[in-house]
């Protein structure tokens, strides 16, 4: 894997580290998953779904957030090319990870993907209408 993705990957899956160190979650869903059930206290403990959305982030977004560096990132693309990834344009805008998050409408029980999917913005953008809940 080449440097610059490399470093695009551990910048974003860092960030969500980040994030469910802050707010841990109770539940860890994986990135693609739509729902997730769990024994709900408030259901008398019956295995309840709870919904989940699909959060999407790019390197771009945590950038203008200072959220993290921006200087790590300045670097052009042609001879950096992510195979693995399939990242062609390491522009910042063009990475980005997605994780999936919600919380229970009965118990409020919080889950939150521990490891998110990081991907190229051209080959799989961020998902729209129903599916996306
Ligand atoms: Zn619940």
């Amino acid at each position: 894997m080449a440097a610059a993705e490399t470093r695009a990957a551990e910048a974003l899956q860092g960030w969500l580290d980040g994030q469910n160190a802050l707010q841990p979650p109770l539940y860890d869903p994986p990135w693609f998953a739509g729902r997730y059930r769990h024994t709900c206290p408030v259901r008398a403990d019956r295995s309840t779904a709870l919904d989940l959305k699909e959060r999407y982030v790019t390197l771009q977004e945590l950038i203008d957030r200072e959220e993290v560096d921006g200087w790590e990132f300045d670097y052009s693309g042609a001879d950096e090319v992510d195979v693995e990834l399939g990242i062609e344009d390491t522009s910042p805008r063009s990475v980005a990870i997605i994780y999936r998050e919600g919380r229970c409408k009965f118990c409020g029980q919080e889950a939150r993907s521990s490891v998110g999917k990081v991907v190229n913005v051209a080959d799989r953008p961020p998902l729209e209408g129903r599916v996306a809940r």
